[in-house]
């Protein structure tokens, strides 16, 4: 059997709450990737997987991790709801706050919690899709990849009447074919320039670390809105106003992700 070298990254923190292992067609932020290494590996992957470094490059390339325009803007994103746990408590905060968030929806979870999906349309926030099932995108077949695609599409636009535009690919993982579905489908792919790391059960100090670490003009901060390490995002919710009163503190507007891209 012909053998092909495959970079391995074991993705252990992705920004979401299931660590995947995966091939050379999965990208992440540098910050996600703990140690890549090199392994020699038999070629079982299908030939819709096989993808060229530099279609591969292009792929991240698409991503948008960050706005770098003038002036302090950053936008707040939450990822993997909606649930009745914590979503009701972070929609409560933003509302208090005056702050505009994004939040990145899960097709099946806006399906059983579309009181929360009108909610959240409601108080003025921006929604994207994020699969419908949380699915590694970058390793699934073109047909699938469509399906997880149009079907939150339509369950959002069905609850909200809002088709959403932006789009986050379950654990950052895309592939050329990613790119091409979501692109084809009038959406932007959005990434993130700085990961709480909320998601993994980090504490409220250690949230707000990471947050003054790597906060910079036009930055885009993940954070969860369900699931979480063991269902518990109690940390995120705690650590919310926290990392808005730094962030203001700091001179930044916090925006939508939409604001952030159209933002002169
Ligand atoms: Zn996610």
């Amino acid at each position: 059997m012909s053998k092909v070298i495959i970079l391995l990254m074991v993705m252990g923190i992705t920004g979401c709450s299931k660590a995947v292992q995966t091939t050379s067609i999965v990208t992440v932020p540098k910050t996600e990737v703990i140690a890549p290494v090199q392994v020699e590996v038999p070629q079982i992957v299908t030939t819709e997987h096989v993808v060229s470094a530099a279609d591969q490059k292009d792929a991240a390339a698409a991503v948008i991790n960050n706005v770098k325009k003038e002036g302090l803007r950053v936008a707040l994103t939450f990822d993997d709801g909606p649930d009745e746990k914590y979503t009701p408590r972070i929609l409560d905060i933003l509302k208090k706050e005056q702050v505009k968030a994004t939040f990145f929806v899960v097709g099946e979870h806006a399906k059983q919690h579309p009181q929360m999906m009108k909610k959240i349309v409601d108080e003025g926030h921006a929604i994207g899709n994020h699969s419908w099932d949380h699915l590694n995108l970058a390793q699934a077949a073109t047909d699938k990849i469509q399906s997880e695609i149009s079907s939150t599409d339509d369950v959002i636009k069905q609850i909200t009447g809002v088709a959403p535009k932006l789009f986050r690919a379950p654990y950052g993982a895309v592939s050329p074919q990613v790119v091409k579905e979501s692109q084809g489908s009038g959406h932007q792919i959005i990434g993130w320039s700085v990961d709480t790391l909320d998601w993994d059960g980090k504490s409220v100090a250690q949230i707000l670390a990471n947050v003054r670490k790597e906060v910079s003009p036009g930055a885009i901060i993940l954070q969860h809105f369900a699931g979480g390490k063991h269902g518990d995002l109690n940390n995120t919710v705690q650590a919310l106003p926290q990392i808005i009163a730094y962030l203001k503190q700091k001179g930044y507007t916090l925006v939508t992700v939409p604001e952030l891209i159209s933002a002169k």
